[in-house]
């Protein structure tokens, strides 16, 4: 008898996506002469920069001759790959990473969802709520997190609710936790965390021998020069944080895929016999194992960032997509919206009118102004009562659906 892995069958249906998918067609064929605009999808809409274009054409050309073809590349990644990285996104902030605790990666979701392979069955997590599902998903395939509550909580899993009631700062629990997973720039809510408060969760991680993963996806889009941009840049976070980064919306990579792990070499675990074992060579272990690597384009491509031209062409994508953030953010508000995020971060979380549900005020929006929004609860509990808009849209589009809102909805 073959068993199958009963984890898995404990996963609701990936429902969020596809009922905002089959409410909008079913709207479009009540409305076929509607314009349906989506200020909903996480994914970006400007096209890759000239630099890394460039860098992919090159790229190519070498592939194309048996002198400069590239077969498997090294499994942490390309050293000048790791070389931009450590250069830019560390030395240059005053932060000590070496090449060799960087891992380049296809996208920061495969190492987000894989890295708690590396932990025991019986770890407790915690997670924000609302949360990017990537962390839980794949701690409920882990067998880690218990079964699924009517209130949507998990049985083995601490929350940490995030709303405006708490400024969208998570309280640190109350028990005892072993890992903690942290995005800042937020995924769904757009918020940030200031550098006193991610210092608490380093004290508290290195007070309860905890881990933290951290999600810096979003790290490109902060325009607080206070707010930090790696969590590295906090003290002890070194023996306490692993640190996840991708170009997905850095530089428009959704579709080229590359990122990259931070593992330093002090984060360590135990063994049940109290034995401190360093992730890194484990997580090279499982990488060699599981991974052949990304593309030499796409690693290529990512390297092309790290020019002055690459810096200076994802900084002006980076500005028009937070131009449309600026202008959601000023419309929205002055029509009496409470609006969150959007200042440093592509996201705005807006709390719904009048005590709808998040999928009422998602109702509304699609019927009054053809507008597409994600209802908050689709990312959590907490995220009842809010929805997410996204400045990934193109201007004119963006603006229109503004005008709309404006227009056609009552609050
Ligand atoms: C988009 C996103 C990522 C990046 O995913 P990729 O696999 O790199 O495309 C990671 N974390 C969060 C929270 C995201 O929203």
């Amino acid at each position: 008898m073959t068993y199958i892995n009963e984890d898995f069958l404990k996963l609701p249906g990936a429902y969020l996506f596809s009922e905002i998918a089959q409410k909008v067609t079913a709207f479009k064929t009540q409305n076929p002469e509607a314009d349906v605009i989506s200020l909903g999808i996480g994914d970006v809409t400007q096209p890759l920069i000239p630099a890394v274009t460039e860098a992919l054409h090159r790229a190519a050309d070498e592939m194309a001759h048996a002198e400069t073809f590239r077969g498997y590349g090294p499994e942490r990644g390309y050293g000048f790959l790791r070389k931009a990285i450590v250069e830019n996104d560390f030395l240059a902030r005053g932060i000590e990473i070496s090449e060799d605790e960087v891992f380049v990666n296809d996208g920061a979701k495969s190492d987000t969802g894989n890295f708690q392979e590396l932990l025991g069955k019986d770890v407790r997590i915690a997670v924000t709520d609302p949360i990017y599902p990537v962390y839980i998903d794949s701690n409920v395939m882990g067998g880690r997190t218990g079964e699924l509550g009517a209130d949507g909580h998990w049985s083995n899993v601490v929350y940490m609710p995030c709303c405006a009631e708490n400024g969208f700062v998570p309280a640190l629990p109350q028990e005892d936790v072993d890992v903690i997973y942290l995005c800042y720039p937020n995924n769904p809510t757009g918020t940030t965390l200031a550098r006193e408060e991610l210092q608490q969760w380093v004290d508290y991680a290195l007070e309860h021998d905890a881990l933290i993963f951290y999600d810096a996806a979003y790290e490109a889009y902060i325009q607080d020069d206070s707010i930090p941009h790696s969590i590295y840049e906090i003290k002890g976070a070194r023996r306490v944080a692993v640190e996840f980064h991708s170009f997905s919306k850095t530089a428009g990579f959704t579709g080229i895929r590359c990122g990259y792990t931070v593992v330093p070499h002090d984060v360590t675990a135990s063994t049940k016999d109290g034995q401190r074992i360093a992730l890194n060579p484990v997580w090279n272990r499982r990488q060699s194992t599981k991974f052949n690597g990304t593309s030499y384009l796409s690693q290529r491509a990512a390297e092309a960032i790290y020019t002055p031209a690459g810096k200076l062409q994802t900084k002006q994508a980076i500005d028009y997509y937070m131009q449309n953030a600026r202008m959601m953010r000023e419309t929205l508000t002055d029509m009496g919206l409470e609006v969150y995020g959007g200042t440093d971060a592509p996201y705005l979380w807006i709390r719904t009118p009048k005590g709808m549900t998040s999928w009422q005020f998602f109702d509304e929006m699609l019927h009054k102004a053809c507008v597409v929004c994600t209802p908050g609860a689709g990312f959590g509990p907490a995220g009842e009562g809010y929805v997410r808009l996204t400045a990934f849209g193109q201007h004119e589009a963006t603006k229109e659906a503004l005008e709309r809102i404006k227009r056609q909805m009552t609050i």
